[in-house]
């Protein structure tokens, strides 16, 4: 069997997010690397959840936009069960 494309892991899983900052402030512009436990989430309501990482250099808040974050991805981070345990709990 040859393996063409794998499937999403959620260990090495990654997205690529560039400094912007937010509507009121800008960012740095660094360009970051962000993994699955750098993505926090915040919630208004059921139809307006918003994923983000907060910058290490100029500490804004980054938006990433749901479609470059996997939904098996948004599902851990709505979660956040430690991947390692969850068959603990
Ligand atoms: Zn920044």
């Amino acid at each position: 069997m040859k393996v063409l494309e794998e499937g999403t892991s959620l260990k090495n899983w990654t997205v690529k997010v560039q400094c912007k900052g937010n509507f009121a402030v800008g960012g740095c512009n660094a360009l970051l690397e962000a993994n699955m436990n750098d993505i926090r989430r915040d919630y208004y309501n059921r139809n307006d959840e918003e994923f983000f990482v907060i910058c290490p250099i100029c500490k804004q808040q980054i938006t990433i936009p749901h479609n470059k974050i996997p939904a098996v991805i948004r599902d851990h981070i709505r979660d956040r069960r430690p991947i390692e345990k969850e068959h603990e709990m």
